[in-house]
């Protein structure tokens, strides 16, 4: 099942237009680590936005503000002020590294197990994709960063969310199946 993940998409490009300007007057460390670090921490500190087929725009609030730059300038300043590296010593390109979006990983698997056990009203593409973006609009985002094949989660906390997300992807599956949207677009 494929989703947008708008949250994603925003903070990629913001990152790269923060990258390309240089950040000058406070020059932040962009190595391949902190990059991936203030990338996760942006979009778990942004209210999860996937969508299936209503596209929106979360560079603004309503407010005049930009909640993807406060989130990006928040980030930046935690990393900054405490890099996952030694300061005289960034992380070199060498190591493998990238972010990983826990919530979803999860959710995609669990929806995934019950397509296999026949366990859903529908298995349309369309039910599917609505009920992970469904869940995944409700459940706290939870970003890491891989780094030489290991994720910084432990294990019992990826327990804890695949439980919590079984739960809202339970009731998803009620939502969307009391009016499956079959080709029409639908915010979920
Ligand atoms: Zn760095
Ligand atoms: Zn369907």
């Amino acid at each position: 099942m494929r989703i947008r993940n708008e949250v994603q998409e925003a903070v990629t490009s913001e990152v790269l237009r923060l990258k390309s300007i240089g950040e000058a007057h406070n020059s932040p460390c962009w190595c391949p680590l902190c990059e991936a670090d203030v990338t996760a921490l942006s979009m778990t500190i942004l209210p999860p936005r996937y969508s299936t087929t209503v596209f929106g725009d979360i560079t603004t609030d309503g407010n005049g503000s930009n909640p993807v730059r406060s989130a990006l300038s928040t980030s930046l300043r935690r990393v900054d002020r405490n890099p996952n590296h030694p300061r005289s010593s960034p992380e070199g390109p060498l190591r493998k590294m990238r972010v990983i979006n826990f919530a979803y990983e999860e959710g995609d698997a669990l929806v995934s197990s019950l397509v296999a056990r026949e366990d859903l009203p529908c298995d349309c593409d369309d039910c599917l994709a609505d009920t992970l973006a469904y869940s995944l609009n409700r459940y706290p985002p939870k970003y890491g960063v891989i780094r030489g094949g290991r994720s910084n989660l432990p294990a019992y906390q990826r327990d804890f969310m695949r439980h919590e997300l079984n739960v809202i992807i339970s009731h998803a599956v009620n939502v969307i199946a009391s009016a499956p949207r079959h080709g029409q677009p639908r915010a979920v």
